[in-house]
C-alpha cells in the first residue's frame, strides 16, 4: 500500500470513514504531506498552489519562517502555558495588541481556541449582560458546529440532529425590516451575523444594512455580534471587514487567521461597559475561564501574525484583490457557464450557472438542474486539483468555487489560477456542448 492508501485507510478504520468516501467520489484522494509558503507537495510529489488557505486559517502562507520564529522562540523559552492561578502575561500582550488596532469600543478580549467557541463565547457574553435568551442569525450564515454556534447557522440540514438552543430565530440577511420586526419584541440578547456570508457562497449586502443593524439592536437592546472568523485578519483588505461598513459591533469574534496557520486560536472583543454587564463581579468573573485559552504559545504565534498583517500587507491585499476582482469578473463575462464573481480582497467566490437549460438538462439527463449545478463546481474544483491549484466549495452554496488564497499570494500566482480556471471551464464547456449534442442526436434517432 502507498502512503497516500495507508493514510486514508487509518483515517477510515480510526477516524471518519463516510468522509474518506466523500473525499473518494468527489477525487480528493491525495495526501499532502508538504507545505511551504503558498505550494504544497503531496505524498506522490506532485506540487500544488494553495487557493483555499485552510478556509481561511493560513493568513501567511504555511510555516512561514517568522512565525515558526516566534513559535521556536516560544518554547525554548521554557514559559508556563495553562498555569490558570495567575495573569497570563502573554493574553494580556496579546489583548493589547488588539485593542490598539481597534476602536475604543472593543478594547476587551476573551481568548479561546477555535472559531465555534468563539461565537459561544459572544452568545453568552450577550445573554449573561442582557438577561435575555433570545438570538437572531441569518439564513445561511455560518458560525461554527458547537451546540451554541450550531443553534444560530443558518442551515436547517447542519442543525437538525441536534437540540438548538431556545429562543433562536433565522431572518433573511439583509433584510432590516425583518430584523426590526422581531427585535421590537425586546425578546433578544443578540443579532449574531457575518459581514460577508462567505460559506454561503460570498453573498455581500449593502453596508447600510449594518448601519440599519446597529441602530436597531441600540434601539432594543440587543447586542450586535459581528462574526469575524472568515473575514478578519485582513482577509477582506482591512484587518476586520467591519471596517468598511461605517459600524463597530458590540461583540467581535475572530478565530482561524489570527492562528497564523500554526497554533488554534479564537477570541471575542467587546467594550468594558459590556464585559462589565456579563461578568463584573468577582462572582461571575470565574464563567469564562477555560484552560487552553490565551496560551502562550498561541498568543507568540498570534502577535507575530498580527504584526505582519500590517498596513504594507493589508494595502497589498487590497491591490492583488482588486486585480482578482477583475480577472474573475472578466472571466465571468467571458463563459456563460460562469454567472458571477463576488467578493473582497481576497475572498471571492465564483458562482457557476446552468450553462443554459438546454444543455444543463440535456447533460443531467433528468438530474434535479440543482444536483447538475452543484456537479460542475466540484467537477472544476477536482480539475482545478489535478491541474495543480487547491479550491473548494463553500458548506452552504456547493455551486461556487471559493477563491481565498493566503494574503501572501502573488501577482503571477493569481495570474496561473484565472487561468487554469478559464481553460478548465472552457474545457468543461466544449463538454456540456458535446452532452448536449449527443442526447440530441440520441433523442432524435428515438422520436425523430
Ligand atoms: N464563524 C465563521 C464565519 C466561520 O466561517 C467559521 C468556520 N468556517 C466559524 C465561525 C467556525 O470556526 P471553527 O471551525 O474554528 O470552529
Amino acid at each position: 500500500m502507498s502512503e497516500t492508501e495507508q493514510a486514508f485507510a487509518r483515517h477510515a478504520r480510526y477516524i471518519n470513514p463516510a468522509w474518506i468516501k466523500v473525499l473518494e467520489l468527489l477525487g480528493y484522494g491525495r495526501l499532502f504531506v508538504r507545505a511551504e509558503g503558498t505550494r504544497m507537495w503531496d505524498a506522490e510529489g506532485r506540487a500544488y498552489v494553495d487557493f483555499l488557505a485552510g478556509c481561511g486559517s493560513v493568513p501567511l502562507g504555511y510555516n512561514h519562517p517568522e512565525l515558526v520564529a516566534a513559535a521556536m522562540d516560544s518554547l525554548r523559552a521554557n514559559l508556563p502555558s495553562f498555569v490558570q492561578l495567575a495573569p497570563m502575561r502573554e493574553a494580556g500582550l496579546l489583548a493589547e495588541m488588539l485593542a490598539s488596532r481597534l476602536p475604543p469600543e472593543l478594547s476587551r478580549a476573551h481568548f479561546v481556541s477555535s472559531g465555534s467557541e468563539a461565537v459561544d463565547g459572544a452568545l453568552k457574553l450577550a445573554f449573561a449582560a442582557t438577561k435575555r435568551h433570545g438570538v437572531l442569525y441569518c439564513d445561511l450564515g455560518y458560525h461554527g458546529v458547537s451546540l451554541g454556534a450550531l443553534s444560530v447557522i443558518g442551515s436547517a440540514r447542519m442543525r437538525k440532529k441536534f437540540p438548538s438552543l431556545p429562543g433562536c430565530e433565522e431572518v433573511p440577511f439583509g433584510d432590516a425590516n425583518a430584523a426590526e420586526e422581531k427585535l421590537r419584541t425586546g425578546r433578544f440578547a443578540a443579532f449574531i451575523v457575518e459581514p460577508i456570508q462567505f460559506e454561503a457562497g460570498v453573498r455581500i449586502v449593502d453596508p447600510a444594512y449594518f448601519k440599519a443593524l446597529r441602530e436597531l439592536t441600540d434601539r432594543h437592546g440587543t447586542a450586535l455580534i459581528l462574526d469575524c472568523a472568515q473575514t478578519g485578519m485582513g482577509r477582506t483588505g482591512t484587518l476586520f471587514a467591519f471596517e468598511q461598513l461605517g459600524i463597530v459591533p458590540d461583540i467581535l469574534c475572530y478565530a482561524k487567521a489570527l492562528s497564523g496557520g500554526l497554533v488554534p486560536i479564537g477570541g471575542y472583543s467587546t467594550s468594558p461597559a459590556w464585559q462589565k454587564r456579563a461578568y463584573g463581579s468577582m462572582q461571575d468573573c470565574e464563567l469564562v475561564a477555560n484552560t487552553f485559552g490565551g496560551g502562550a504559545l498561541a498568543c507568540n504565534v498570534a502577535m507575530k501574525t498580527l504584526s505582519l498583517i500590517d498596513d504594507a500587507m493589508l494595502a497589498r491585499v487590497r491591490e492583488n484583490g482588486e486585480h482578482l476582482g477583475a480577472r474573475l469578473t472578466a472571466l465571468a463575462k467571458a463563459r456563460p457557464m460562469i454567472k458571477e464573481a463576488r467578493g473582497r480582497g481576497l475572498m471571492w467566490g465564483v458562482e457557476h450557472g446552468a450553462p443554459t437549460s438546454g444543455i444543463a438538462s440535456a447533460l443531467t439527463l433528468g438530474i434535479p438542474n440543482k444536483v447538475a449545478k452543484e456537479l460542475f463546481a466540484f467537477w472544476i474544483a477536482q480539475r482545478m486539483l489535478e491541474r495543480g491549484w487547491l479550491t473548494q466549495v463553500p458548506a452552504h452554496d456547493q455551486n461556487v468555487l471559493r477563491v481565498e488564497p493566503p494574503l501572501t499570494i502573488t501577482r503571477e500566482e493569481i495570474d496561473g489560477f484565472v487561468d487554469a480556471l478559464s481553460e478548465t471551464v472552457a474545457e468543461n464547456e466544449s463538454f456540456l456542448r458535446f452532452a448536449r449534442d449527443a442526447a440530441g442526436r440520441l433523442l432524435a434517432r428515438q422520436f425523430g
